[in-house]
C-alpha cells in the first residue's frame, strides 16, 4: 500500500491524507503503460466482478474504494452501494450511469420548464440519486425524477429519465407514466458505429438531444393536468 498525501488547498492547509493502494496491473487506458494498476472493485448483482485494472491515473474513487469510470458512475448515481445494493446492474449495463448523465445534463433545462409551471403553493423536488424499480411484468428498469408536489406534499406531476436493462442505450423520458420522448443518445449510437467527431459537433448533437427531450416536457404537462381537470 502507498501512502498519498494530496495537494494543499489554496489557503496552503493540508487538505487531506489517505492511503491508495499499490497494484501490480497494467493500465487498462489505452496508452498507458503504467504497470501498478489494482482492479476495479465493482461486483455485480451475480457476484461477478469487474475484470478491468487501472493506474491512479485512471481509476476513479467513489468512498476511497477504487473503481473503472463506468463503475464509478454507476455507484455514483445509485447513492452508493451499500444504499440500495439491488438496484447493482450487470457489469456490462450502462443503465444506472445513463441516467444519472442525462438527468445531470437537462436538470437545469427541466428546473426552467417546471418552474413556469408551478402553481400556487406547490414546489419542485428533485430526487438525489437513481432508483431501480420494476414495471409490471417484472422488467428492471432505473430512474431518477423531478417531482411537482402540491402545498401538502402530495406528488402532481412527476417527470423521469429512465433506462431499462433489457436496452440500456435507449433513454425514455416520462411524465407521470406514460413515456413523451425516447431516444438513444448521440455519443452512444457514434460508438455503436465507430464514428467519431469533433468535441463541438458531439456538444451540437448532445445539445439538439436534450433539446428534443425537453421540448416534448410543457406540452405534456398541459395534457396531463386537462386529464388532472376532467
Ligand atoms: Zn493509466
Ligand atoms: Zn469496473
Amino acid at each position: 500500500m502507498g501512502v498519498e498525501v494530496n495537494r494543499s488547498d489554496a489557503s496552503g492547509g493540508e487538505i487531506a491524507r489517505f492511503e491508495h493502494p499499490r497494484g501490480s496491473e497494467l493500465c487498462c487506458q489505452s496508452g498507458c503503460l503504467r504497470t501498478h494498476g489494482v482492479r476495479c472493485n465493482h461486483i455485480d448483482g451475480r457476484g461477478r466482478r469487474c475484470v478491468t485494472t487501472w493506474c491512479p491515473d485512471h481509476w476513479s474513487s467513489v468512498g476511497g474504494i477504487v473503481y473503472c469510470r463506468r463503475h464509478a458512475n454507476t455507484i455514483v448515481a445509485i447513492g452508493g452501494v451499500t444504499n440500495a445494493p439491488l438496484a447493482l446492474p450487470d457489469l456490462d449495463n450502462r443503465g444506472p450511469s445513463l441516467v444519472n448523465w442525462v438527468y445531470g445534463d437537462i436538470d437545469s433545462g427541466m428546473q426552467q420548464i417546471l418552474t413556469d409551471c408551478v402553481g400556487t403553493g406547490q414546489r419542485i423536488v428533485r430526487d438525489s440519486a437513481v432508483t431501480v424499480v420494476f414495471d409490471t411484468n417484472r422488467r428492471r428498469f432505473w430512474e431518477r425524477s423531478w417531482k411537482l408536489l402540491d402545498a401538502v406534499g402530495n406528488s402532481v406531476h412527476r417527470i423521469t429519465v429512465a433506462v431499462f436493462e433489457a436496452n440500456d442505450a435507449l433513454v425514455i423520458l416520462r411524465v407521470d407514466d406514460h413515456s413523451i420522448a425516447q431516444g438513444v443518445p448521440p455519443w452512444i449510437d457514434r460508438h455503436r458505429r465507430r464514428v467519431e467527431v469533433t468535441p463541438s459537433a458531439d456538444e451540437l448533437q448532445r445539445k439538439l438531444f436534450y433539446g428534443f427531450l425537453l421540448e416534448h416536457v410543457p406540452g405534456a404537462l398541459v395534457d396531463r393536468l386537462a386529464v388532472h381537470a376532467s
